[in-house]
């Protein structure tokens, strides 16, 4: 089995290009920030929040989580129930960022990540990826631009769904998750010390492949 390990910030284009690359090499894709974003909608659903450390507990102890691939695209199955199309709202966005930070939380996802990597050959994105969930990994990449090039890239994105959003408050979510990722104690947002860096900011979507793909044949290699 072949891991590659993409770690970075929000909006730094992780998810498409790592689906793109691992449908480029055959590997199962794992998004592993979905797997945040619906225990963080779980607890809005039940009303828990992150200092209620108890009641995190007892609503993991009540979750069951399982991924599942329906033609090559991830399904986060939250208690038997397809929440694809309900964790990427900002409410859960802010709401997988706080919970993100629990080493309860962690924990509880932390096997399902590594079991997923065992049994196949896998692009799993993430934050902590090369650093904690599969520090062995061949090829591992940190994926970055600039905190404004990543605001307009999913300003645009909003937008073109059809959703009202102003680009100040975009760019401050960012900024704020930024921080809430790269400073919590526990596994923060960082780059691996044998990760590449992929600077993004200068580049479109098609020139971002292209390094990102040449700099994991290069790795790969090694
Ligand atoms: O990647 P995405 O924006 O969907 O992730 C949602 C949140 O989940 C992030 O803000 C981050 O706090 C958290 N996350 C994490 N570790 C991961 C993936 C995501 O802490 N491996």
């Amino acid at each position: 089995m072949i891991a590659v390990a993409i770690d970075g910030p929000a909006g730094a284009g992780k998810s498409t290009l790592a689906r793109r690359l691992a449908k480029h090499k055959g590997f199962i894709y794992v998004d592993t920030g979905a797997l945040y974003r619906a225990i963080g909608l779980k607890m809005i659903r039940n009303g828990v929040g992150c200092d209620d450390l108890s009641a995190v507990e007892n609503l993991l102890a009540n979750t069951e989580l399982d991924i599942r691939f329906i033609d090559g695209e991830q399904v986060v199955m939250l208690d038997n129930e397809n929440v694809n199309g309900l964790i990427r709202t900002p409410e859960v966005s802010m709401m997988a960022s706080d919970c993100s930070a629990l080493p309860v939380v962690r924990a509880f996802l932390l096997d399902m990540q590594r079991n997923l990597a065992k049994r196949n050959s896998v692009v799993m994105d993430g934050r902590d990826i090369g650093t904690v969930v599969l520090p062995d990994a061949k090829v591992k990449i940190f994926l970055t631009a600039s905190a404004v090039a990543r605001a307009e890239r999913r300003y645009k994105e909003l937008t073109e769904k059809g959703m009202k959003v102003d680009f100040d408050e975009v760019l401050k979510d960012i900024e704020q998750r930024d921080y809430n990722d790269s400073h919590r104690a526990i596994a923060p947002l960082k780059q691996a010390d044998d990760a590449a860096l992929v600077d993004t900011t200068e580049l479109d979507l098609e020139e971002s492949f292209e390094l990102l793909l040449k700099t994991v044949n290069t790795l790969a290699e090694e």
